[in-house]
């Protein structure tokens, strides 16, 4: 039996229609395998496959990139560092939406339509259970059975087995990467709990909250903080004798948005129904898009926007790097366990324990 995430229901709830998969217990030695069975070559051949935009190479590289061992990441930085120039060109949406929203029915028949249109779509995603369970239950291509025969198309599915940080990090490296490799339009794919949606709306241009249609006036548990994230709101499963609660639904988020503030400067929060299922909405959905796209790109909000980007992923990865440093010294690792026990037992003050660790760990 696959293990089960925290918010996953304990009951068979037929709204909850994912499943969780089971997860790789040693992902590093698979991962391993995986590198050794095609043999690490030089960062060379890694950089001229992803120029070339052969698929089987890009993945090649963005295993490399996951990989936690040192001398993975010495290639994946040359690699990166080759490749950077050619990247940019692509709009970046984030998908999120709870489980059984639709958002894996909705990137297939979305991603399928602009493959066959002649672009080229990659599928990430961050995963926040994944560091959990082990498993992942996003990006995965049975779930996206007509996106993943298309030749244009490329999927992803998240990184598992790390910190929300550490997932952070990987998927914007493997998005650099998609886009030297040619692909112009980028999903990432977001269950929408917790952290890992002010993690994804970092690293996007277009943000799209996916919603179901409902009944109640309540806004389906879904934070007043998500929505403020959303450029688009989208209410899936509008087919059949569900028509009437997603036109219920889209009035009552038309009339919450005007009390938010806007996720993007200048662009007013769009609420839309579609059947990601019958495919209805979906070009409207496309259209809203683009011009989401157009409108930011004249007021260069979405170049700023990008740019801002940039400079938060280097502050964070400063202090992702520094925090790691800290855990990993081993003068810090070896009076740890001292330091908790003094904490617990109240024998000193939590701010002067931090602050003595901290000059240590400075060499002060
Ligand atoms: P995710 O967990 O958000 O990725 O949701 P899925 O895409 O896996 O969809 C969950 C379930 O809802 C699946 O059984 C889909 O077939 C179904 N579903 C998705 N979109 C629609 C839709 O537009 N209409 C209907 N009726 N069902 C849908």
């Amino acid at each position: 039996m696959p293990k089960k995430t925290e918010w996953t229901p304990n009951t068979d709830n037929p709204a909850f229609t994912t499943k969780v998969n089971e997860g790789i217990s040693h992902r590093h030695s698979a991962k391993k395998k995986n590198i050794k069975k095609s043999g690490l070559k030089k960062a060379e051949f890694y950089i001229n496959g992803i120029k070339a935009g052969n698929r089987a190479v890009l993945a090649q590289a963005i295993t490399i990139l996951e990989s936690n061992a040192e001398k993975h990441f010495q290639l994946g930085q040359e690699i990166l560092s080759a490749i950077i120039q050619y990247s940019g060109n692509s709009i970046r949406i984030g998908i999120t939406g709870a489980p059984g929203a639709g958002k894996s029915t909705l990137i297939d028949t979305l991603g399928t339509k602009l493959s066959r249109a002649g672009h080229k779509v990659a599928v990430l995603a961050v995963d926040p259970s994944s560091s959990v369970s082990g498993g992942s239950i996003l990006g995965d291509k049975t779930r996206m059975e007509n996106l993943s025969r298309e030749e244009n198309a490329f999927i992803r599915p998240a990184p598992s087995g790390d910190t929300l940080g550490g997932v952070a990090r990987k998927t914007r490296e493997s998005l650099i990467a998609c886009e030297a490799a040619g692909y112009d339009i980028i999903l990432i794919e977001t269950i929408g709990v917790g952290q890992s949606e002010i993690t994804v709306r970092s690293m996007v241009d277009f943000f799209l909250l996916m919603l179901l249609p409902s009944e109640g006036d309540e806004l389906q548990g879904i934070k007043k903080g998500t929505v403020e994230l959303a450029d688009a709101i989208l209410v899936n499963k509008a087919d059949g004798d569900n028509i009437k609660n997603a036109e219920l639904t889209k009035h009552q988020y038309e009339q919450a948005v005007h009390y938010i503030r806007q996720a993007t400067k200048g662009w007013d929060t769009v609420v839309a129904l579609a059947s990601a299922l019958n495919d209805t909405g979906i070009e409207q959905l496309w259209d809203i898009v683009k011009k989401f796209e157009q409108n930011t790109k004249t007021s260069n909000i979405f170049y700023n926007r990008r740019k801002e980007q940039q400079l938060s992923w280097f502050r964070s990865l400063i202090e992702n790097n520094l925090l790691d440093a800290f855990y990993a010294d081993k003068r810090i690792k070896k009076e740890w366990r001292n330091w908790e026990d003094k904490i617990k037992n109240n024998e000193i003050a939590v701010s002067n324990a931090a602050n003595i660790l901290l000059q240590k760990f400075l060499g002060k």
